[in-house]
């Protein structure tokens, strides 16, 4: 057989809501009936379809074709045409996963254990579906960008947000996971096999990339961060009109290991009135800046008083170096203060990283498995006795979802056929 070149083709798969089963087979049998749930469908969402270019989608959609997934007991799927575009897209059924046998109900648990904490193997056994299987599901949800499925749930492109890398190992590799969040949601997720500068950049590009598409206007006003110099300078080249920020929890957990030579409750007092300094400043709202650089200079003359010249030297090399942040982060009221959320979504992904072996593997897409994990962090509800419990990441951040299920939401918002 002559091996003709495979055509790319778009995805434009979309996922439908059809309430039950019933209701599909029943529409199957109904073309004008079947089209107008799905427009209607696409309609209460507030969705847009991926037309080709040039299109406006403003021409009728009428059924293009069918095949059946011989593999799911022949469902029959059916395709739709934009009779303008000729676009065509695909009509998942909400009990139907795209590309793949697994049905969804074995996807959901899987996924869920898999966000819980439980490791790929451990969950594929758990679900009898192979690892490989759930490993490939994850970054299958990883082609959509980060960027496009929460701005699909209205929220709107970060103005202020964290910027940090979480620093892991790939087998005997350091790697760096560059992360941008606002409150409870992840904008990015990327993968270094460098900390420099450069590959900061470019990871953190991908983001920018994606936000002047979705906004040619996008303007960052301020972002913080932990104060790592590679992080500041890809970020001061990326956005140069942002305002940096330290994280100010960050620098009062440094601040000890500044210390050296001292009896612990020594340690323990000054860090104490270090808090209390920072706190102060924060609450004094138009005097704060100047106020705390003075305060700064009595505190760097308090250590040298009480932990000696040397640790006193120290302090106020490590002020000089870094008050300039902590500037940022007082004089912009807006600007986020800690970056704790950012620490928490890490510890969280982390605990994933180390224990899927599937993470490793030499084929595996691993910008695509972290996005996909990132999706199931942003979309998947909170516990129970959790403070916001039964809501996402999304929904706490002022965003809506489609649906009430957080795998329907998954399987909608990641469709690629939506714009
Ligand atoms: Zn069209």
């Amino acid at each position: 057989m002559p091996n003709t070149t495979r055509q790319t083709r778009e995805n434009r798969t979309i996922t439908i809501d059809f309430q039950n089963e019933a209701t599909y087979f029943q529409l199957l049998g109904d073309g004008k009936a079947f089209v107008e749930f799905v427009i209607a469908f696409i309609l209460s969402l507030g969705f847009q379809l991926k037309h080709k270019a040039m299109c406006s989608g403003g021409g009728c959609l009428t059924r293009h074709s069918h095949y059946l997934r011989v593999r799911l007991g022949g469902v029959t799927i059916w395709r739709l045409q934009c009779t303008t575009c000729h676009a065509v897209f695909t009509v998942l059924p909400h009990f139907v996963l795209r590309s793949r046998q697994m049905r969804p109900e074995v996807a959901r648990d899987a996924l869920l254990a898999t966000h819980g904490g439980l490791s790929l193997e451990l969950c594929a056994v758990l679900c009898h579906i192979s690892p490989m299987a759930l490993y490939r599901l994850i970054c299958a949800l990883g082609q959509q960008s980060l960027g496009t499925v929460l701005t699909r749930c209205g929220l709107p492109l970060p103005v202020y947000f964290l910027a940090d890398e979480k620093h892991s190992r790939c087998l005997t590799n350091k790697v760096y996971v560059p992360t941008i969040g606002c409150g409870r949601v992840l904008w990015h997720l990327g993968y270094t096999m460098e900390a420099s500068a450069a590959a900061f950049t470019q990871s953190y590009q991908e983001f920018q990339h994606a936000a002047l598409q979705q906004e040619p206007t996008y303007c960052v006003r301020g972002i913080l961060t932990d104060g790592f110099d590679s992080t500041i300078k890809s970020l001061r080249t990326l956005f140069p009109g942002a305002r940096l920020g330290y994280c100010l929890r960050h620098a009062i957990n440094k601040l000890p290991g500044k210390l050296t030579a001292i009896a612990s409750p020594v340690r323990k007092a000054l860090r104490s009135q270090f808090h209390t300094l920072l706190y102060r400043a924060r609450q004094r709202k138009s005097l704060r800046v100047f106020a705390l650089g003075q305060r700064l200079r009595h505190f760097a003359d308090h250590v040298t008083q009480k932990a000696g010249v040397a640790n006193g030297e120290r302090v106020r090399r490590w002020v000089q170096e870094k008050k300039a942040g902590w500037y940022a982060v007082l004089a912009d009221p807006q600007m986020p203060v800690t970056s704790t959320v950012l620490d928490q979504a890490h510890n969280a992904i982390e605990r994933k990283l180390c224990m899927m072996k599937g993470f490793h593997h030499p084929k595996g897409s691993q910008p695509a498995f972290l996005r996909g994990l990132a999706h199931l962090y942003n979309l998947v509800p909170y516990q129970r006795r959790a403070q916001h419990a039964g809501q996402c990441g999304v929904e706490v951040e002022g965003g809506t979802v489609p649906t009430h299920d957080w795998f329907l939401n998954l399987q909608i918002l990641t469709s690629g056929g939506f714009r």
